[in-house]
């Protein structure tokens, strides 16, 4: 896992007036610190007495600049130090406003591609003055760079149950972004690759970041756990770009989504086939939605006999909830209907196994645990290693062999 040093340069925040643009660069930069002066602005990471002092600190510390200044501010306070043929970081004057964004030095060092993500951020094209002669540039100079941003499921664990098509994705992108524990699941890692891994549970924060990252003509994978469709990131990509006002998200930006195999699936291929017929897969989390609806649709769900996959079945936040909603489903369904429980499907401490409906207790299950609470017609039957099978037909009320008798 790499840590690119680009993608974390000092904004230089010299007043008030600059500190909301600042604020707005690290939407596309969240490894960036703001630095400032002391006195006038709030709350700044590294303090300096001048402007000058702070740039020529932070210059000869080799540290990407954000300069919120002129440039005139920023070839008074360095000029002295440029020499011929000596590498130097890049540095770019931004307005205050956060209307224009200047690449200054540093071209042969990605001062283009950062100026690129910092436009990005704030909704504008950088003046780029001077072609990339950066040699990390990922296309030719000049042309228009569209980005890619790819959702990309992950399947439930490691290894063979992740479609190609997603390992492509992972295998082609610059950025890759994600909950810690799933971007660990989608390594190994080039060293040229940069993990944007996070334990921040705001996904429509981690959604712009991606499009910012994007829209400055770089290649982003997010990545989700099982399908990135089903209570995962896709929908939080989607919902970013429709809120967004950034004609440059829709302009600039590939955006791809690649299923993956949801845990249900993993789950239910173990124990044979209960969602052979219709099933429905329903959410206990109550963190987005209020607990009535979810009753209210278990009920639904269970009253047109569907089997049911039960994600996000309990968690500590969430300890009562399982129960309730078994005590629901008992109303509805006979004591032996089989349950099919799977936990860490497709990683290696898979369990899968099976209960009565009758004998299910929400200790049995986790977070990282699928139930698959079965219809009136789910079958389960021993099997030689001593666990069953368990199967949904896929006829209804009387079977081919009933009706001939
Ligand atoms: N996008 C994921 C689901 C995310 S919701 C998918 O399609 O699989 C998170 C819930 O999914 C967990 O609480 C658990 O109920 C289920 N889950 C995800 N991965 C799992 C796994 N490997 N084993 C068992 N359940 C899993």
């Amino acid at each position: 896992m790499d840590f690119d040093p680009l993608l974390a340069p000092a904004i230089l925040c010299l007043g008030p007036d600059g500190q909301e643009t600042a604020r707005r660069i690290r939407s596309g930069c969240p490894e960036a610190a703001i630095s400032g002066l002391a006195g006038p602005v709030e709350g700044a990471e590294i303090l300096h007495d001048s402007v000058e002092a702070a740039l020529r600190d932070l210059y000869r510390r080799d540290q990407p600049i954000v300069a919120l200044c002129a440039s005139a501010t920023v070839f008074r306070a360095l000029g002295p130090l440029l020499k011929p043929d000596q590498p130097e970081p890049p540095v770019l004057a931004v307005a205050e406003d956060g209307g224009a964004v200047v690449p200054l030095l540093g071209l042969r060092r990605g001062a283009n591609r950062l100026a690129r993500i910092v436009g990005a951020a704030l909704g504008v094209t950088p003046a780029i003055t001077l072609p990339d002669c950066d040699p990390t540039a990922q296309r030719p100079t000049g042309t228009a760079r569209r980005g890619r941003l790819a959702v990309v499921g992950l399947g439930p664990g490691c290894g063979g149950l992740m479609a190609p098509e997603a390992r492509e994705e992972l295998r082609r992108a610059r950025h890759v972004i994600g909950y810690e524990t799933y971007v660990r699941l989608a390594g190994p890692f080039r060293a040229d690759q940069i993990i944007h891994a996070s334990d921040n549970r705001v996904e429509m924060d981690r959604a712009r970041h991606a499009f910012t990252l994007a829209a400055a003509g770089e290649s982003v994978v997010v990545v989700s756990s099982g399908d990135p469709g089903i209570f995962a990131m896709a929908t939080a990509v989607l919902e970013a770009l429709h809120q967004a006002d950034e004609p440059g998200w829709h302009r600039d930006v590939e955006l791809v989504v690649v299923p993956g195999i949801s845990a249900a699936q993993v789950a239910a291929a173990r124990a044979g086939a209960p969602i052979g017929h219709d099933f429905c897969i329903l959410s206990l989390s109550d963190n987005l939605k209020p607990w009535p609806i979810i009753l209210d649709r278990l009920g639904h769900a269970a009253a047109a006999d569907l089997v049911i996959a039960l994600y996000n079945p309990i968690s500590r936040a969430r300890p009562w909830q399982l129960g309730e909603a078994l005590d629901l489903l008992r109303r509805h369904r006979a004591p032996e209907t089989p349950v099919v429980l799977g936990r860490d499907v497709g990683r290696p401490d898979e369990k899968v196994w099976t209960v009565r409906l009758d004998a299910l207790t929400p200790e049995q299950v986790d977070m990282r645990t699928v139930v698959i609470v079965g219809s009136s017609t789910t079958q389960a039957f021993h099997r030689a290693d001593g666990g069953a099978w368990v199967y949904t037909p896929r006829w209804y009320g009387e079977s081919s062999a009933q009706a001939a008798s």
